[in-house]
């Protein structure tokens, strides 16, 4: 039986981070697939480059910025946000609900007045018990209505009714009156507003140079690919592969997707992480890979689609925000569509985008389109469901005592960033580092 001092299971961006700052230590890294990057990866194809649906790096933490900076053979762009919604017809910058210059003065009208009311009309309201009555309560009804309810719906695949709002106050920007009232009577070409209005991008290979500049920095034969655990034997502190191979561990950094790691382990609490992980649900997003003849009539970079009748959710142009993603004269772009287990149809799906695209104006015919290849990701948006926090609660004792550290989007089972990967790796470093001198090396 092989050991380590740690086991990280997952080798995208957060279990790569982990390796990284794990450096001189002892680990072992198990990935399922054949190559590193996890989300984080892109593809070329006849002089196009992909990544699996846009991935802007967002930097705001010092620690993060050092790190991009030092790592050899990545630089870096910086881009100004060009982010739109389309709706009514008409395209509107982003974040909708301080900018409706352009809708139909009825929809203004119910934006203004619904934002006044939740604003100064509502009393002392209690806290909003779900994202629903969070929009409701922050931004009111009218923005509610046109954008929050329908594009979330979208996005989540169920009611925002249906799930938590702890997240909101972080990534939902709630605009003061004055820009509420000055994005309904001006348009601004495009708004600065929100947690991520420029961003960061390999100036070559797209964002795969990321995880991949990170990898070369490991050692090779501290990873095995094509490798994942069956059952994760916490008494014995073994975990045993598909292969037959069995590791033992002193610590374990987990980035796989928590539901799955939960049904994989054995120990005195397995019923009750195991039916924890029966309530935890999850998005999965489908995409096009979309190749044009010519760029699309707009220069926004990604357009959010907030109304039922379209199925994708978003629509992105890589090679607007970065012209090398494409040859000259032609574009790059991704759409996107969620849904829960498998896509009911997928020649629907890419007759949706094209008829989006048109819809648009971005492109006039189909005959601009070179290629669209559909691809999956399968575990997209967590969907924080009602027993979330006392779960998630549950799952951190259990974590704690039992010398696992948590990393990453699916790792932690939240909404989270390349960013949070990045940094999330780095403290799931520390703590291995911890965990193993508490209990002694193996
Ligand atoms: C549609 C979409 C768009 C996004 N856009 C952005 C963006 O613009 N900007 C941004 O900052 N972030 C964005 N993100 C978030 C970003 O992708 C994640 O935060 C980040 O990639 C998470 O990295 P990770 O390593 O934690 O997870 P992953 O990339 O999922 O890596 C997990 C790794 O574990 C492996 N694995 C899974 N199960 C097993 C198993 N049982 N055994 C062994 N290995 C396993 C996987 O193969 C994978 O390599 C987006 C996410 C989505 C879904």
């Amino acid at each position: 039986m092989k050991t380590t001092r740690t086991l990280i299971l997952g080798a995208g961006l957060s279990g790569l981070s982990a390796a990284f700052h794990l450096a001189g230590d002892e680990y072992l890294v198990v990935e399922k697939n054949s190559a590193p990057g996890g989300l984080c990866t892109s593809e070329e194809k006849q002089g196009f480059v992909f990544d699996r649906t846009g991935h802007w790096l967002h930097m705001r933490d010092e620690r993060m910025r050092r790190l991009a900076a030092s790592l050899p053979g990545v630089d870096w762009v910086t881009i100004e946000r060009r982010s739109h919604v389309f709706s009514h017809g008409t395209v509107t910058c982003y974040p909708f609900q301080s900018h409706t210059f352009g809708l139909p003065p009825r929809v203004i009208r119910e934006c203004l007045l619904g934002f006044i009311r939740a604003r100064y009309e509502s009393g002392r309201p209690r806290p909003p018990e779900n994202f629903y009555e969070w929009c409701m309560a922050s931004l009111g009804e009218g923005i509610s209505r046109h954008f929050m309810i329908p594009y979330n719906s979208k996005l989540y695949t169920v009611h925002p009714r249906e799930f938590a709002c702890h997240w909101c106050d972080t990534y939902i920007p709630v605009p003061t009156i004055e820009q509420v009232v000055d994005g309904a009577l001006t348009d601004p070409g495009h708004d600065s507003a929100g947690y991520n209005a420029t961003f960061s991008y390999p100036a070559r290979g797209g964002i795969g140079a990321l995880p991949a500049a990170l990898f070369r920095l490991c050692p090779r034969e501290r990873f095995m690919f094509d490798a994942r655990p069956v059952a994760i034997d916490m008494r014995r502190r073994v975990a045993r592969l598909a292969s037959g191979d069995e590791i033992g561990f002193g610590a374990l950094v987990s980035t796989i997707p928590l539901r799955d790691l939960l049904r994989l382990v054995r120990c005195g609490e397995s019923d009750r992480l195991h039916a924890a992980a029966d309530r935890m649900k999850i998005a999965s997003v489908s995409y096009c890979n979309a190749a044009f003849t010519a760029p699309p009539a707009h220069p926004g970079h990604w357009f959010y689609i907030p109304e039922e009748r379209f199925m994708p959710y978003r629509v992105g142009f890589y090679s607007s925000a970065h012209a090398p993603m494409a040859p000259p004269g032609r574009s790059a772009a991704y759409i996107e569509h969620t849904h829960q287990g498998a896509l009911a149809d997928e020649a629907a799906f890419k007759r949706a985008s094209v008829e989006l695209l048109l819809t648009m104006g971005l492109f006039k015919s189909p005959d601009d389109i070179l290629f669209m290849d559909y691809r999956l990701i399968e575990n997209g948006y967590v969907i924080f469901h009602r027993e979330y926090p006392d779960d998630m609660k549950m799952v951190a004792d259990w974590c704690r005592d039992s010398g696992v550290a948590l990393a990453g989007r699916y790792g932690r089972w939240v909404y989270s960033a390349m960013e949070d990967a990045v940094l999330d790796g780095m403290r799931a470093a520390e703590a291995a580092r911890e965990m193993v001198s508490l209990r002694g090396s193996l």
